[in-house]
């Protein structure tokens, strides 16, 4: 599923080959995505200049004109820029093609990615106005995860991977930023320390900024790649991980379940 990293990356990705652009036709070939893409947007999109590509959460935002393109990847979506005359593949729902003859072209086998369209300010769309802050955002900082753990006696794993609280953490980033905090998966959230939650946040940021980055480096043959980071992988601590030795201490890393989610630490390096 993308997370984050990955969404990031593929707005990196995309960046370049939309921005100044116009928009020449958004062709639909399958609308029924996880929410119907609406006839009608077709006719709304078509001569639009492509502003910006941006980011909330998991969604890209494609800044036009006149409104704002609201993209969710889902579960098995990905976006990638072909020149407009490439056959489509299986699950090649929608094509939006520019004036460079390239197209952004969506593929979702799952069907759990949406389009939407906001004339409005992007911010108070519904899917986003209640959305917490971002990793990277200044609100998102040690104090403000001091406050919201001081009363919660859940895991503070499970707590950094609620969305309602910090979005985007998913279950690899939530258990490398753990293991390079130094705390436990199943330390419950209002158990950390000042200096453990300075820490977290750091971790999280870290984590988070290195998947990005190396997502970046599979970026060089985004035409025809994915865009799957494929590096990440090699730098895990713990994820999946579990009976081998941890990389600072040679301890063995151990496997729990939390909330149906599998997490790994080391017993050694994680108080
Ligand atoms: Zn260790």
């Amino acid at each position: 599923m993308p997370e984050l990293p990955e969404v990031e990356t593929t707005r990196r990705g995309v960046e370049p080959h939309v921005v100044g652009r116009r928009i020449v036709a958004l062709t639909l070939h399958e609308p029924r995505l996880r929410w119907r893409v609406p006839s009608s947007l077709p006719a709304k999109l078509a001569g639009q200049l492509i502003r910006m590509a941006g980011r909330r959460a998991k969604y890209l935002l494609i800044e036009l004109e006149s409104g704002t393109l609201l993209l969710h990847l889902g579960m098995s979506g990905s976006l990638r820029v072909l020149p407009a005359q490439t056959p489509r593949v299986a699950h090649d729902h929608f094509d939006l093609v520019l004036d460079s003859g390239n197209t952004l072209r969506f593929n979702d086998p799952r069907r759990f990615g949406s389009l939407h369209y906001t004339t409005d300010v992007v911010g108070e769309h519904p899917l986003l106005a209640r959305l917490a802050p971002e990793p990277f955002d200044d609100a998102f900082n040690s104090e403000y995860l001091w406050r919201v753990t001081r009363k919660r006696s859940v895991a503070i794993k499970q707590l950094i991977m609620n969305s309602t609280l910090v979005v985007g953490v998913g279950n690899i980033y939530a258990s490398e930023a753990l293991f390079r905090a130094r705390v436990r998966p199943r330390r419950q959230a209002r158990s950390l320390t000042r200096d453990e939650v300075s820490r977290l946040v750091r971790s999280i940021r870290t984590v988070l900024n290195m998947a990005i980055r190396t997502g970046g480096t599979t970026l060089r043959d985004y035409l025809n790649a994915d865009g799957k980071p494929g590096y990440f992988k090699q730098k895990l601590f713990v994820y999946e991980r579990a009976g081998e030795p941890c990389r600072k201490c040679g301890t063995k890393i151990r496997q729990l379940t939390q909330g149906q989610r599998s997490s790994y630490y080391c017993p050694t390096c994680q108080k």
